[in-house]
């Protein structure tokens, strides 16, 4: 949502800000670097001549690191408004097109999600007016050039920030606010979608063929770059639309269908390399037993992946169970539909399926609409 969305998956972690978990992608370096030298090289030496280069870099890698503040500033306000209107917030990363707040879910109205759309630009607008009404007023108070020439070239880069992300092409912010508006209108959020990123495919051609002329016409870099954003909003607005089609097709398909059961049990003594060595792998999550029999908990698959080879020989997989309080859950009767826009991605790692207080199954991602299957581990037989 930032400047665009989606990313890898190599990320390295940058802290905590509201309770958000703030992540960044090593492309991100890329664009840092990219700012810093444009600032350090070209725009400061313009605006405030006769400085020493160190200056120049000192001011561009300051600028650049504002820059990201302004964009994580961007992406918090999505967030956090997302959290005011009752969706999860997975995080928010940063990568080579600028930023991305990952939701588990999506809100219920139209109204909430045009509302968690428009504080971002929203957000860097206001940003960029502080920079300009900064900018007078450092020119008033003859503050150095240089400074001067810095925030007005972070007003710039924000505007810029709030209005390229106002251009209605999926999953830039305009796109989403379009697709609200369609949604709001129509009633139906999957044909918002639709109609969205149809408009935001012509978006994204006339920016790859403003890039192909700017290359051109000898701006080869910039041509590149902007046939790159418009062929990259093309793809991700084409498989969002894919998706929303999917999810809009699993409403009213209860869950219980999905479902693989009875759950696995697994006996709580073996040992992690054990269990991934040997054991069944086509279910996320396994009920846990003890010697005498009893249930001793659950145990997610994915939690069990994220052990370092040696420690897999030494840790018990009891070690790692969990209540089911603990997991996502769902109950039989509930439809997928409304399951998947609740947990969204998370969906993927495993859901276990209550009747009541018992824990009945499992809902996978492998094979979501193939009918019940049964899990019971055939031919396979448990170390002791
Ligand atoms: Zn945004």
């Amino acid at each position: 949502m930032g400047i665009v969305c989606c990313m890898g998956n190599q990320t390295i972690r940058l802290g905590r800000v509201f309770g958000l978990e703030i992540t960044c992608n090593w492309t991100l370096l890329l664009i840092f670097a990219l700012i810093a030298w444009t600032m350090a090289t070209s725009v400061l030496p313009a605006t405030a001549p006769g400085q020493s280069s160190l200056a120049y870099w000192t001011a561009g890698v300051l600028g650049a690191l504002i820059f990201y503040s302004c964009l994580l500033a961007h992406e918090i306000s999505h967030a956090l408004m997302a959290r005011h209107k009752g969706v999860r917030v997975a995080g928010i990363t940063l990568w080579l097109f600028g930023g991305f707040t990952h939701l588990d879910g999506q809100p219920d109205t139209a109204r909430a999600e045009a509302l968690i759309t428009v504080v971002g630009p929203a957000t860097s607008l206001v940003l960029s007016g502080v920079g300009f009404a900064l900018t007078l007023a450092l020119s008033a108070l003859n503050a150095p050039v240089l400074i001067t020439g810095l925030v007005g070239w972070l007003a710039l880069l924000n505007l810029v920030l709030g209005i390229f992300n106002l251009i209605p092409a999926l999953p830039l912010d305009g796109g989403r606010l379009l697709s609200s508006l369609l949604w709001w209108r129509s009633g139906s959020r999957s044909a918002g979608v639709h109609q969205a990123v149809r408009v935001g495919v012509i978006f994204a051609y006339l920016m790859i063929a403003g890039g192909v002329f700017e290359a051109l016409q000898g701006a080869l870099l910039n041509g590149i770059w902007l046939a790159f954003i418009g062929w990259f909003l093309m793809s991700a607005g084409k498989s969002e639309d894919r998706q929303t089609q999917i999810l809009s097709r699993m409403k009213g398909m209860p869950v219980s269908p999905a479902m693989v059961a009875p759950l696995i049990r697994i006996p709580d003594w073996l040992t992690v390399d054990q269990l991934l060595g040997t054991g069944p792998r086509e279910v996320p999550i396994y009920a846990l037993q003890d010697q005498s029999g009893q249930p001793s908990g659950f145990l997610s698959l994915a939690d069990l992946m994220s052990i370092s080879p040696s420690a897999r020989l030494q840790h018990r997989v009891r070690d790692f169970a969990v209540s089911a309080s603990q997991l996502p859950t769902t109950t039989i009767g509930e439809d997928l539909g409304s399951l998947v826009r609740r947990l969204g991605p998370g969906v993927g790692r495993g859901v276990l399926v209550m009747d009541g207080s018992e824990a009945v199954g499992v809902l996978t991602s492998t094979a979501p609409t193939v009918g019940a299957r049964s899990a019971s581990s055939p031919g396979w037989s448990w170390p002791t």
